[in-house]
């Protein structure tokens, strides 16, 4: 029999209660109740020396993550070991390695394995390989537990705070049809530590591995996060099916991709999924062919929900101005005319890690910048659904600084009644190797600027002119323009960069 010593049981509520068994089901996973937090606090005694004691705690039904944080007095060199013991026996063991750990169905920190967490009484398990005659010590371990899916708010070490970030939002590795050549020069499924290593090195804020369908790299991305701190690991997976391919961020969760019509599961409720697990879907390469010549890469489901599309990848595998490229913007513009308000992001569709940098589709061609709070999962979904958002299709030799229209950034609104003698000021500032113009785009038709003078430092470029749009306001509603951005072109009208919309409001 597992020895209980006394424990306090303290809840974030501030009820306190005694227990010496499994402490009692405290909360359920109900609407009300989506995170629980509550202290597991006692004292060992020499008489504790060399043995292990169980802390047992109720894990109600729906719980989706569960965060430790351990702690102990280390005097008189006293030592505890950690480990987890779930509904059905091991879960893991950290010994004095580890004072903070987590476990979710696909993921968990090193020392610890992902799988279901089913309900049922769990326990903390402690080793006590170091006490002294004489000695006791206090211990408390924080217990998290999580309902709903939410993407991770934590801040990598790297974060800027509110800024810029850049990354590949769309990548795969062994862990779905990345390959690579190994030490032989035979080719490999290429492990996702190398996609991973190469964001790093060409100084990505963040990478998505978007494996089709599978989540297993999220157990291998738990392990690497730690050591590349300035690279945010953003959970995904390109949810792959016979009618498109939608990449599904923010979550490690399975998300169903068997969209069929024997079973009724239709694009409606991969939404509800996507939308039920806090993640963000981003439907890729719409403007692809379907059929034998790719299976499933066109979007034909007519019954998508666009008002819970929170974005559509415009720039896939980098290669912008040639048809299949413009099929994908023409489907983004399709929507945004329709009045959808859809983020326009990219993603290098990288399948081989080692491709060199300059060339399409390697791992950061091309990348995608987002203006975020902060540099953690949350932020940077939160930064895709703002759609303060630009893409960098010249391998990373282009960065927009800033552009505002009438006051306004990308993914903001402008008040076209606000408009004097329905002119929009334009204000934009980028950095490139290349000189560079604006070409504006207004619901889809490229429309000249007035009055455009322009100033360029050693390292960047500042523009500033207008837009009339007199002819559109005053009109009736369907006819005022709906939307206006901007992309960066070549002199001789290559893009080097794609801008978000800014909205306008009659
Ligand atoms: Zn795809
Ligand atoms: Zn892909």
């Amino acid at each position: 029999m597992p020895r209980f010593p006394s424990v306090i049981l303290t809840f974030a509520g501030g009820l306190f209660c005694l227990l010496s068994s499994s402490a009692a089901a405290q909360f359920a996973c109900t609407d009300v109740a989506t995170r629980h937090t509550f202290s597991l606090e006692g004292e060992i005694t020499d008489a504790d020396f060399a043995t292990y004691i169980e802390l047992p705690f109720d894990m109600p039904a729906g719980v989706r993550r569960l965060d430790v944080t351990f702690d102990y007095d280390r005097s008189d060199r006293t030592t505890i070991d950690l480990g987890l013991l779930d509904a059905n026996g091991f879960r893991g063991w950290s010994g004095g390695n580890k004072s903070e750990f987590f476990v979710t169905a696909n993921a968990a920190t090193p020392s610890y394995s992902s799988g279901p967490i089913d309900a049922g009484t769990w326990n903390l398990l402690l080793g006590v390989p170091n006490i002294r005659k004489g000695v006791s010590a206090a211990y408390s371990a924080e217990i998290t537990l999580q309902c709903l899916g939410t993407p991770d708010s934590k801040a990598v070490a790297g974060s800027r705070g509110r800024d810029w970030y850049v990354g590949d939002l769309h990548a795969h590795s062994a862990h779905s049809d990345g390959s690579c050549g190994n030490d032989l020069g035979t080719t490999v499924s290429c492990p996702a530590a190398l996609s991973v290593q190469t964001a790093a090195e060409r100084g990505l804020d963040f990478i998505a591995l978007t494996e089709h369908n599978a989540v297993s790299h999220h157990a291998v991305l738990a392990e690497l996060q730690a050591f590349y701190p300035k690279t945010l690991l953003l959970s995904g997976r390109e949810v792959t099916t016979f009618f498109g391919h939608a990449n599904a961020f923010g979550t490690t969760e399975f998300v169903d991709f068997r969209l069929q019509q024997r079973t009724g599961y239709s694009v409606t409720d991969l939404q509800s999924q996507v939308r039920a697990l806090g993640g963000l879907l981003s439907i890729n390469h719409p403007g692809s062919p379907s059929g034998e010549d790719c299976m499933g890469c066109g979007w034909v489901l007519p019954d998508t929900d666009y008002s819970r599309i929170d974005a559509i990848e415009v720039v896939n595998t980098g290669f912008v101005d040639m048809p299949r490229g413009q099929a994908h913007l023409a489907f983004w513009h399709d929507k945004l005319n329709q009045g959808h308000r859809i983020t326009g992001i990219g993603g290098s569709d990288n399948h081989t890690a080692t491709r060199p940098a300059q060339q399409p589709s390697a791992i950061g061609n091309p990348r995608t910048w987002i203006f975020a709070e902060a540099l953690s999962e949350a932020a940077l979904l939160e930064g895709i659904r703002a759609g303060n958002v630009a893409i960098d299709v010249s391998g990373g030799q282009t960065k927009l600084l800033s552009f505002e229209a009438a006051g306004a950034v990308m993914g903001g609104t402008v008040s076209l009644a606000g408009l004097e003698q329905g002119a929009v000021s334009l204000a934009l500032a980028w950095e490139s190797s290349e000189e560079l113009e604006p070409r504006w785009t207004v619901d889809g038709d490229i429309v000249a600027a007035t009055g455009a003078n322009s100033d360029s430092s050693d390292t960047a470029t500042r523009w500033q002119g207008s837009l009339a749009l007199p002819a559109l306001v005053g009109e009736s509603e369907a006819d005022a323009p709906k939307w206006l951005r901007v992309d960066l072109m070549t002199p001789r009208g290559a893009t080097r960069l794609i801008g978000n919309p800014i909205y306008f409001d009659p």
